[in-house]
């Protein structure tokens, strides 16, 4: 089957589609870059892929190959098949205006929950508010001791990837995680890619 990429640069975002059973891939091209993902149902955008049903069904705060990702209506929706790094967090919400505005003086900075929403108002979502928690492949929270959590530079070098199976016709957004002023993608953000497959003509 013909492979589609979607080449995102480094702090931007993009959006794409897949349908039920095809494997999409997210390449870290330079390595320590974050990659959030949020994805709808392709036939009720309602319907989101979910931290919390995802967490609630793997009774597990770390994700790995062979797991499946949960929609906000208990359905499977997502597998991984394939993971060369083993370090994701579903834990974060993504970064927005507010973030980069209120706690770092920084009004106007790029981020994740605008990078994404952007591309998916062509798939007719007309809010930000839809979206979902995202699931940040390649991001590094490691709960420390105490039980708190933290936020380190992802451990992926150049080429490191993830792929995923859809479990239903999907939709799907991806965001190089601007951040650059505090550590999580090596204070450098850089270019990464979807690869999935072209729909027949
Ligand atoms: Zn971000």
């Amino acid at each position: 089957m013909a492979e589609r990429v979607l080449h995102v640069a480094g702090g931007h975002g993009g959006a794409f589609d897949v349908k039920a059973g095809d494997v999409f891939v997210l390449v870290d091209l330079e390595g320590q870059q974050a990659i959030d993902f949020v994805a709808f149902s392709a036939a009720d955008q309602g319907e989101t892929l979910s931290g919390i049903e995802t967490r609630l069904a793997l009774r597990s705060l770390y994700i790995k190959c062979g797991d499946v990702l949960m929609s906000s209506r208990g359905r499977p929706m997502l597998e991984i098949v394939e993971d060369t790094i083993g370090t994701h967090d579903y834990t974060v919400p993504a970064c927005d205006a507010s973030r980069f505005a209120v706690d770092f003086g920084c009004p106007g900075h790029r981020n994740c929950l605008d990078n994404m929403y952007e591309p998916l108002r062509a798939y007719g979502i007309r809010t930000p508010l839809a979206l979902p928690e995202p699931f940040n492949f390649f991001q590094n929270s490691p709960v420390v001791e105490d039980g708190r959590t933290a936020v380190v530079d992802p451990p992926s070098r150049p080429g490191d990837r993830i792929a995923l199976r859809a479990l239903m016709d999907v939709v799907c957004a991806v965001s190089s995680c601007p951040q650059d002023i505090i550590p999580g993608n090596g204070l450098r953000p850089t270019p990464v890619e979807v690869r999935y497959p072209a729909e027949e003509a």
